[in-house]
């Protein structure tokens, strides 16, 4: 993010004119290697196209996207002028900051440099600044107001205690970008303090960016210190913006009030009580910003301009920033709004203007406020209310076609569709009245509550439960329910209400840089859906008798949750991803899925016949009975071969002549040990320690990971633990480790490079290791590791480590997930003790295919020759120095894998619990002569599908 310091300032400059100043500002950006000479052209056509004059004796001279390509660095220079220059339009600029952005980070940059500026006149004060220090003040010395709105209260939330509780309460200030990781930590640090009434309050200053305050308040009745907790006050205290609240607290707390506030039935009641910014009762629209560059300074300027022409106040806001509302006739206002694109603004008028300025407003928005804007995908409540409805021009596919798509749960399911077409919803769009409306909407969402609390309580495994957790939480999230209030307030009925609001929370979290935030905007309608079709009275179709195939556009979780596995045989989809969570919930219910088809298969006719291979990602339409046959005998084959696998689960897998593999598990959390070695596991190959963290509202400190990791070392009962160093940041967040937003987060600071960057972490990590370790046989390795200094980074710290805590059976090592470490791997093994190769990982970079990406991932096949050859360099190098090689990516547990990879001499594999048997018979059913020579042909064939051809033709 871009920041000023005094360096960047130049004081005491003087300029004739306009160009003169620009030219100046050029060669300042220029001299400090932030552009290229030719971005003083950028500077001048921006200057044609509009003034850059923000107000206030300040001008933000920058280019234009032309002159883009002129920037080397992202940066700002400061250039005083006490003599002031001529701006045009008659205004006088004391102060230009020049700006040089390669996209639109400069964003924040405004919104935080027009919050300071307010309304007071800084001018003058600018002009006689007489240090850089002193300007800088000027500019960052605005108090900052207290925040506290809609989404800093949260009511009757389901926590067991009062930690808990204050961990919901700092998670509020976060969410507002109030204050960073941390917090919560810094406020279970401080004494809470009783108010009375049972309610507390709690404050830190640690870490502060803005203050706010937060208001939570328990479901049940808790208490903490021997007294009740009826509510909760977090406080990220900054100078003395909260000080009148304090006041109006205090003077509630002493008339006895306390009550208004923990028995307020929604967060407008706790605001009003407490003079937070409620939300004004005017009518809104909303719309989504297209601007490639966001709400930057000559789109506000339109908008300012238009808003003026209203006689009344118009406001704007940025739905789901936490942020108030600005007044759309403030040019600065509207710039520390920090818009970007995507974002959905929230225009609301006076009644009096509202109906001819919000549909002004709203058109002049998304044309773009003069800019050519690329219009955004957009999905209209109409089209959410109805699933997108078939295509006219897409045909059936033909009897005996094999479609191919994304392998979503494995298995092979054999049936007749029954094709579910899109639920059709009617509805008025205006209600009786706001009360009767929101007791037809409360009665629906209180339906679906017990729906979804009967699938937790029915969720056979815990990655179910947890999906249903968190659609509860969704259906309580309390802006959620303020937001559709507002609209009901506004006439809107109940269901017009629920879908434009669900709709645009999607759209928002669609919009955020994160591929997996952006696909729980599919749980968001699929609750969305539910409450909409209780509210309508639409039911479900019904399904038939005997085991069928479920075909559909999209499953939402709560869909495949519902199903029977009895009569559900599969799952086959037109759209969605292996990620997504009807996905995992088909894989935990064991019911095979085949995901993103394609339209045409919802034009195939209810009853025929289909068979899926969950396993090959393909569905074969009316299949002959010489195929079903097959698919028949491959089933039951399959059934026979896995029990009598299971049978020998406990025995060593060793091939008919002799070589023996072996078979290890890949666990999340101690829990697991168990399960794995009941299953056959010759010990844990892989602990994804990230799963831990993630189980945990903040960092684990040392002794809870000690603690976690004996457990793990005790349950293997001497048989060997590798164990990976945290692999947090690009696409597995943290809730509390924020990592700035990446444009590539795959290709970001993730794995070993970010705990390289935290020190600290690493160090604690290693350090519970090392001491649940002495004892027993720890193998540690790093993840993502791209470079040689990496490695070294990493065995140094543990090597410094061990001499504090002594280890006697260690061995350190790295998995091989990115090319260059494979390629690499011959410099590596003379230094490491072992490699783990990251199969799923290592084809996604080698094949440049997103391993989530809803129709790629199904190409992107670890038997790929190409990821084939970076194994075989890697088993090379390893035994070249007497060193050991495993494979933990999903790629070991696949049956077609196995003879390949033991022919390329890997030494272990790493699987799921329930693959072990499996994996141990597939080595049993092989000779190593035969496995190498297998894989020398595969080195050398031309695609992935040629080397499983040649695997089952074996
Ligand atoms: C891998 O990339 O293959 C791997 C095992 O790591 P993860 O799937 O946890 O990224
Ligand atoms: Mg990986």
């Amino acid at each position: 993010m871009l920041e000023l310091t005094s360096e960047q300032i130049s004081m005491g400059q003087a300029a004739a004119d306009k160009p003169a100043a620009l030219r100046l500002m050029a060669d300042r950006l220029v001299a400090d290697g932030l552009v290229a000479e030719g971005y003083l052209q950028g500077l001048q056509d921006r200057e044609a196209q509009g003034s850059t004059y923000l107000g206030q004796g300040i001008a933000i001279p920058h280019g234009t996207p032309a002159t883009r390509d002129q920037v080397f660095t992202t940066g700002v220079r400061l250039l005083q002028f006490p003599e002031g220059v001529d701006w045009g339009d008659g205004q006088r600029v004391y102060l230009a900051i020049g700006i040089a952005a390669k996209s639109d980070e400069h964003l924040r940059l405004l919104q935080l440099l027009t919050r300071a500026l307010g309304e007071t006149d800084l001018g003058e004060a600018l002009r006689r600044a007489s240090t850089p220090d002193a300007l800088l003040k000027l500019l960052q010395g605005a108090p900052q107001a207290l925040a506290l709105d809609a989404q800093m209260v949260s009511l009757s939330l389901p926590v067991d205690d009062f930690e808990e509780l204050v961990w919901r309460g700092a998670r509020l200030l976060r969410q507002a970008e109030c204050v960073g990781s941390g917090f919560a930590g810094q406020l279970q640090q401080m004494a809470p303090l009783p108010l009375g009434e049972g309610l507390w309050w709690l404050h830190s200053e640690q870490g502060v960016g803005r203050p706010g305050l937060a208001f939570v308040t328990p479901e049940r009745p808790l208490t903490y210190q021997d007294q009740a907790v009826n509510g909760l006050f977090c406080l990220a205290s900054l100078g003395e913006a909260h000080e009148a609240l304090l006041e109006r607290l205090c003077a509630l707390l002493i008339a006895g009030r306390g009550e208004e506030l923990f028995h307020a039935a929604n967060s407008r009641a706790v605001l009003e009580v407490l003079g937070g910014d409620i939300p004004p009762d005017w009518p809104s629209a909303q719309v989504t910003l297209a601007n490639a560059h966001g709400l930057h300074a000559r789109p506000a300027k339109e908008l300012a301009q238009l808003a003026k022409g209203f006689d009344g106040e118009v406001q704007v806001r940025v739905l789901g920033s936490g942020e108030a509302p600005v007044s759309a006739k403030s040019l600065s206002r509207l710039l520390s709004l920090g818009a970007r694109r995507g974002q959905v603004l929230e225009v609301a008028a006076e009644p009096t203007i509202a109906e001819q300025a919000l549909p002004a407003l709203i058109a002049a928005i998304e044309q773009g406020l003069g800019e050519e804007v690329e219009p955004l995908p957009l999905v209209t409540p109409e089209q959410l209310a109805s699933v997108p409805s078939t295509p006219v021009q897409v045909e059936a596919p033909a009897a005996g076609t094999t479609l191919r798509a994304v392998a979503a749960a494995p298995g092979i399911a054999i049936g007749p569709a029954h094709v579910e077409g899109p639920q059709q919803f009617d509805y008025p769009a205006k209600g009786e009245s706001a009360a009767a409306e929101r007791q037809h909407l409360e009665a629906a969402i209180g339906a679906i509550r017990i729906d979804i609390q009967q699938l937790v309580e029915r969720g056979a495994a815990q990655s179910i439960r947890d999906i249903f957790i968190t659609h509860l939480e969704m259906l309580d999230d309390p802006a959620l329910i303020d937001e559709v209030s507002l609209r009901l307030r506004q006439g809107d009925s109940a269901a017009a209400a629920w879908v434009a609001v669900i709709e645009s929370a999607a759209q928002r979290q669609e919009a955020l840089h994160d591929a997996l935030l952006a696909e729980r905007a599919a749980d968001l309608r699929d609750i969305g859906r539910r409450v909409l079709a209780q509210l309508c009275g639409v039911e479900a179709s019904r399904a038939p008798d005997e085991p069928y195939v479920l075909v559909m556009d999209e499953v939402g979780p709560s869909d495949v949750a519902r199903l029977d596995p009895a009569r559900v045989a599969g799952i086959l989809t037109a759209r969605g991803g292996a990620t997504a969570h009807s996905a995992i919930v088909a894989r935990a219910l064991g019911i095979p899925a085949v995901v993103g088809a394609g339209e045409a298969v919802l034009r195939i006719a209810s009853g025929t016949v289909l068979l899926l291979d969950g396993q090959r990602g393909q569905a074969t339409v009316a299949p002959t009975q010489e195929a079903l046959a097959r698919a028949r005998t491959e089933r039951d084959q399959r059934a026979a071969r896995l029990a009598a696998a299971a049978e020998r689960r406990h025995e060593p897998a060793v091939t008919l002549d002799g070589h023996a593999v072996e078979v290890c598990a890949n666990i999340g959390e101690a829990a697991a040990v168990a399960k794995a070695v009941e299953q056959g596991a010759e010990g844990v190959g892989l602990l994804r320690t990230e799963l831990i963290f993630m189980a945990h509202p903040q960092a684990p400190d040392q002794a809870t990971q000690r603690a976690e990791y004996q457990r793990v070392l005790d349950g293997l009962e001497g048989r060997p633990l590798v164990v990976r160093t945290l692999d947090v940041g690009g696409d597995k967040p943290l809730p509390y480790w924020p990592i700035a937003a990446e444009e590539n987060p795959f290709l970001g600071v993730r794995g070993i490079r970010l705990t390289l960057q935290r020190p600290d972490v690493m160090e604690t990590q290693l350090r519970a290791l090392l001491q649940a370790g002495q004892g027993h046989p720890l193998r540690i390795m790093f993840p993502m590791v791209a470079t040689v200094e990496e490695w070294r980074l990493g065995r140094d710290m543990v090597q410094r480590l061990r001499l504090e805590h002594p280890v006697d059976d260690l061995q350190v090592g790295i998995m091989i997930e990115v090319p260059s470490a494979a390629l690499l791997a011959p410099v590596l093994a003379a230094e490491v003790d072992f490699f783990s190769i990251g199969t799923n990982d290592l084809t996604q970079y080698t094949l440049a295919m997103d391993r989530g990406h809803p129709t790629l991932s199904a190409q992107a096949d670890g038997l790929h020759p190409a990821v084939l050859q970076l194994i075989d360099i890697t088993v090379r190098a390893a035994h070249a120095h007497g060193k050991w090689v495993g494979v933990c990516g999903e790629l070991a547990a696949d049956p077609l894998a196995v003879p390949v990879l033991v022919g390329l001499g890997v030494d272990e594999l790493s699987v799921s619990a329930r693959s072990i048997a499996e994996v141990k018979a597939g080595v049993r059913a092989l000779t190593l002569s035969n496995a190498q020579a297998l894989a020398r042909q595969a080195l050398v064939s031309a695609s992935a599908g040629d080397v499983r051809a040649l695997v089952e033709n074996a």
